[in-house]
């Protein structure tokens, strides 16, 4: 067979997938009070779930206003506690060093990362939209210097090979193929670099995907890949996992907590707790050295 190159031009790829454009319109267009009520508070903008005992009381709060804000309060605290336990596992680092942030979201991750180790930081978002807020939240803080946000694909970011001492996903590894994903962190991190990923997974000894999962990924427009993908994944890229915790218990008072939240539920609370609590979805970090 011989390829012209008229039939080479009438098959290229798009840059970005039908799927991705998808992906890239739900984050442009979102706008949940749980993913911007609690950035508010302290200007750490984080769109993934808490870990960690609840401060039950702020629901015995019998003034209804201060009531809302103290909920929405102790939810920003679980959040930050998740990117705070992520960001611990991406150390020691330097002011010299430089991380990646996969999937960043608004941005507060990076800023998490930052503030920890001083450390330059580069996400990446396919949402222009969000690129474009957590820059300006950097610009507010006055690290832009340090902490810079793009609006690229994290399967194909054109930053520099072998530049970064640290990169991670939180909870963003759902929108893409894990081998594509993890070949581009390899690619990124220097040998003895540190990848750091947390995510929910389904459970493969409870079987294929369950109802919950399935709605979950309708909810986000994302595909749960089963906890065996990651491992496969991670290790046919030269990444070694050195530490792996299940958070699918810590995680359970969050949801419980954010479901009593009325002023902030999304509809998708009961559904998480009934997933973790059957089994057959699981909150996982894992920490991997790039070897
Ligand atoms: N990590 C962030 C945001 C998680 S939400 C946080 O912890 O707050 C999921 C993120 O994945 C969104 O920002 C979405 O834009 C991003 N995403 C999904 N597919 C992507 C892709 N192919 N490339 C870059 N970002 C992607």
């Amino acid at each position: 067979m011989t390829t012209t190159p008229d039939a080479a031009a009438a098959v290229r790829l798009p840059a970005q997938s039908v799927y991705q454009n998808r992906v890239a319109d739900y984050w442009n267009t979102e706008a949940n009070p749980v993913n911007l009520e609690l950035g508010r508070i302290d200007g750490l903008y984080h769109h993934h779930y808490g870990v960690g005992e609840a401060d039950w009381s702020v629901l015995d709060e019998p003034d209804p206003g201060l009531r809302r804000d103290r909920i929405t309060a102790e939810l920003h605290r679980l959040e930050h506690a998740q990117a705070e336990l992520l960001t611990a596992r991406l150390g020691p680092l330097s002011t010299a060093d430089r991380v990646f942030d996969a999937g960043c979201g608004r941005g507060g991750g990076s800023v998490v990362a930052h503030l920890r180790y001083g450390c330059e930081a580069d996400g990446v978002t396919i949402s222009a939209k969000q690129a474009e807020f957590a820059n300006e939240q950097a610009r507010k803080r006055g690290i832009d210097d340090k902490v810079r946000y793009h609006h690229r694909n994290m399967l194909d970011t054109g930053l520099p090979t072998g530049a970064f001492a640290a990169s991670w996903n939180n909870e963003s590894t759902m929108y893409v193929e894990l081998d594509l994903l993890f070949a581009e962190h390899a690619r990124l991190l220097r040998r003895g670099g540190r990848y750091v990923v947390i995510t929910g997974c389904y459970n493969d000894t409870y079987g294929r995907a369950s109802r919950e999962v399935s709605l979950i990924n309708a909810h986000y427009i994302c595909d749960i890949h089963p906890r065996s993908a990651y491992f496969r994944a991670l290790a046919r890229n030269r990444l070694v996992p050195v530490h792996v915790e299940d958070l699918t218990e810590v995680a359970l008072p969050y949801w419980e907590l954010r479901s009593r939240a009325d002023h902030l539920v999304t509809g998708i609370e009961e559904t998480f707790i009934s997933a973790y609590r059957n089994g057959s979805f699981q909150y996982l970090l894992i920490a991997a050295d790039r070897v």
